[in-house]
């Protein structure tokens, strides 16, 4: 896959959003208990151009996300902007077309697509003329005088889109919109709409689509922003760089569907690299973390790795290293992950490949690769170079493991951050950064090092 196959998307400069939310927070306070958060802090944009999949498990909070953002529900906490205006007091021109029809059963199909014309004052001919234009537009011509009730699911989620594009929104927004429908209705209907987008038969600018089906969202979006639950919070936001028609056996559209799978499925799992993202972009986290998810893999194992992907040549594909190894992939995947986020390694289409780097560091003997490891770790891991310099600036050495499992928690449940710790306690150890008193749960500085501050600080 190449950038060349793919229409570059327009990357709307700071301030084109249409839609723009700044640190949206949701509460609901419980009759039993205290308020329970249900969306953590999030900064999310809609611009023009693109079909964004907001996709998570159930209960992530994806409709609550999207009733903040279409102005439905107030944020607790946090502002959404229409064109850069607080939404509440601006004109917002949006559709939303939920899972259940939410049509009027009293009506007829044609005034079913009219009513949101009348409600915003249209004439009564324009009205007609319209609503008739949009009917034959999603292939119900003909059927203008049923009601609701003769109609099957797909033909009332049809009226359910005419109703929703007949008033032009800037942004149709739709929620899980297919999942009430038959997989063929449901397939046929997503053609549907992705032709009358290519085409820009509607005059809507952007597309909002909640879904909790990964293929769905892979098949229609140029963006895919993955929630989290407990609280919601967005886990990775990024591009889809397959061109569209997308075939869905295609092996980049497999390899995306079981990349995101991983991510749905494996809350530790850091979303670090999209397959088929070609622009070497790196993702955007919009949670803002501050601190990595270390990949819970040891040093040796990062030096092994190095070693048979050198002996390959440099690059070798991630399921054939895991077959020569006689690794199940999910036991390989983390140690990739620490040889990438410490530099020695890319991710490129499911193959790894060694940087200058990692070669070097694979070529070296013992004590020059902690070195390597030592600059690699300090330079690309917050929570070592936060330990070490903690350390350097207490007058003993010496701080307890509850000062960083304190800062830990704030990000991670607890016993993630102990798992933080424990593997921040193995990599600075081999890399002789500092050192671990399982004991007295305390980390301190080398000897050597400890030395060298006290003669560069004086003795205290
Ligand atoms: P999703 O659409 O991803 O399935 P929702 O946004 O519907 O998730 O819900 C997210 C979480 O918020 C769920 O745990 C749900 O129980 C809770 N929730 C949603 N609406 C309310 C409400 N009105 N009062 C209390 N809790 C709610
Ligand atoms: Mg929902």
């Amino acid at each position: 896959m190449t950038s060349a196959t793919t229409p570059a998307l327009p990357q709307a400069p700071a301030g084109e959003a249409i839609i723009r939310a700044e640190k949206i927070e949701k509460y609901y306070s419980q009759p039993s208990e205290n308020r329970i958060q249900v969306i953590s802090a999030t900064d999310l944009e809609i611009v023009p151009g693109e079909i964004l999949a907001l996709l998570g498990p159930s209960g992530s909070g994806k409709s609550t996300m999207l009733r903040m953002l279409t102005g439905l529900s107030r944020p607790s906490a946090g502002q959404v902007y229409w064109h850069e205006k607080p939404i509440a007091e601006a004109q917002i021109n949006v559709s939303i077309v939920f899972q259940s029809f939410a049509l009027f059963p009293w009506l007829t199909v044609l005034e079913n697509v009219e009513a949101p014309l009348q409600a915003r004052g249209v004439s009564p001919d324009g009205r007609r003329e319209r609503s008739l234009r949009m009917l034959d537009t999603v292939g119900l011509a003909g059927f203008e005088a049923a009601y609701p009730k003769e109609l099957s699911g797909g033909m009332r989620q049809r009226v359910g889109f005419a109703r929703a594009l007949v008033v032009e929104p800037e942004v149709l927004f739709m929620d899980e919109p297919f999942s009430a429908l038959d997989v063929l209705t449901a397939e046929n209907l997503r053609s549907e709409l992705l032709e009358l987008w290519a085409n820009k038969t509607m005059p809507t600018k952007a597309v909002f689509i909640v879904t909790h089906n990964i293929e769905e969202a892979v098949l229609l979006a140029d963006r895919i922003i993955v929630l989290g639950r407990n609280p919601g919070h967005i886990r990775t936001d990024f591009r889809v760089q397959i061109p569209q028609p997308r075939d869905r056996k295609a092996e980049a559209f497999t390899q995306l569907v079981d990349y995101i799978y991983k991510v749905l499925t494996r809350p530790d799992v850091v979303p670090t690299e999209i397959p088929t993202h070609p622009d070497g972009k790196k993702v955007r986290d919009q949670r803002q973390m501050r601190y990595q998810m270390l990949p819970h893999a040891r040093p040796g194992g990062v030096a092994g790795l190095l070693e048979l992907v050198l002996d390959k040549g440099g690059r070798d594909d991630i399921y054939r290293l895991a077959d020569d190894l006689a690794f199940e992939i999910d036991d390989l995947l983390p140690i990739v992950d620490a040889a990438q986020l410490l530099g020695f390694l890319k991710v490129e289409e499911g193959d790894a490949a060694i940087t200058e780097s990692g070669a070097e560091f694979a070529n070296s003997e013992i004590l020059h690769q902690k070195e390597l490891f030592r600059e690699a770790a300090t330079a690309n891991v917050l929570l070592l170079r936060q330990i070490v310099r903690a350390l350097e600036a207490k007058s003993d050495h010496s701080v307890p493991e509850d000062f960083f499992l304190d800062m830990l928690d704030e990000q991670f449940s607890d016993e993630e951050s102990l798992r933080q710790l424990e593997t921040a306690i193995t990599w600075g150890r081999y890399a002789e950064l500092f050192d671990f008193d399982a004991a007295r749960r305390r980390f301190f500085l080398p000897k050597e090092e400890e030395e060298e501050a006290e003669a560069a600080g004086g003795v205290e």
